[in-house]
């Protein structure tokens, strides 16, 4: 190869490269778009349940978590409050499919900030807050008990 050719090439590529780089920047969906269809698909595949976006009224209050440190730095992008445990699965199918985190809490008292994730689908447990009793899982839980 030429001297001429040999510089000329690392030059191109490192061009392809930013090119690229600017089009993917250009073309990528913004926080905006994201959010808006994951609220989009949580609708359609019939999620009953409270939805607050990032900013909405109702995200602070749903937000917040005992920890004030984790408050000041965890924000996710969406909260949800399920309705019902097919909230639940509706809400676990739509982040998987939008290839986005979730995060979970209940009380909000672990000290970790475990309970809550930057960027995520945030599930707000605390209108499930009752527990059935089903009789089929019973007695499988106590044949499967047998069975050790
Ligand atoms: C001051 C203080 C005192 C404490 N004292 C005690 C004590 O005496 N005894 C004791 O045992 N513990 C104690 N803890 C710990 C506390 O009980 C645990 O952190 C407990 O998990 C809090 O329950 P929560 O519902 O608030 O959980 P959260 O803080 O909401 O969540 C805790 C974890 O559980 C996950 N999670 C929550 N809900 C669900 C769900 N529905 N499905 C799946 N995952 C879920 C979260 O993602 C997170 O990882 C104390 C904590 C603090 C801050």
């Amino acid at each position: 190869m030429s001297k001429m050719a040999a510089g000329v090439w690392p030059c191109t590529y490192s061009m392809a490269a930013a090119l690229t780089l600017a089009l993917s920047l250009l073309l990528a969906p913004s926080a905006a778009d994201v959010t808006r269809e994951i609220v989009r698909s949580l609708r359609e595949h019939g999620f009953a349940g409270s939805v607050y976006p990032h900013n909405s009224y109702g995200y602070e209050k749903y937000r917040k978590v005992q920890n004030g440190a984790c408050n000041r730095v965890l924000f996710p992008l969406i909260i949800i409050r399920p309705a019902s445990t097919y909230d639940v699965a509706v809400g676990i199918k739509v982040a998987k499919s939008h290839y986005i985190d979730v995060s979970v809490r209940s009380g909000g008292h672990g000290y970790t900030c475990n309970n809550i994730k930057n960027g995520s689908l945030h599930f707000d447990m605390r209108r499930l807050n009752k527990v059935e009793l089903v009789r089929e899982s019973y007695v499988s839980f106590t044949s499967m008990q047998k069975l050790d």
